[in-house]
């Protein structure tokens, strides 16, 4: 019985030095870095405002679609 008790504290302490070693080793990756904002542009022709990297870049700006470079006259 005595020995069943040193076991169990062995156990317990292995356990414990486990999980916090664990703890310390995940506290060392550097946290995950949030999304970026984006540029927003807002298109010469209606507007609306979109991501810079969905816009459609013409001679006198940029346009929310191919359609819109058009028919604002733009030729590129
Ligand atoms: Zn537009």
């Amino acid at each position: 019985m005595k020995y069943l008790v040193l076991l169990l504290v062995v156990v317990g302490v292995l356990w414990f030095a486990r999980s916090r070693a664990g703890r310390l080793s995940r506290r060392g990756e550097p946290p995950a870095r949030p999304p970026q904002p984006q540029a927003m542009i807002s298109c010469v022709h209606c507007g609306v405002h979109l991501p810079r990297d969905d816009a459609v870049a013409g001679a006198q700006g940029l346009y929310c679609s191919e359609a819109h470079r058009l028919a604002h006259g733009d030729r590129r």
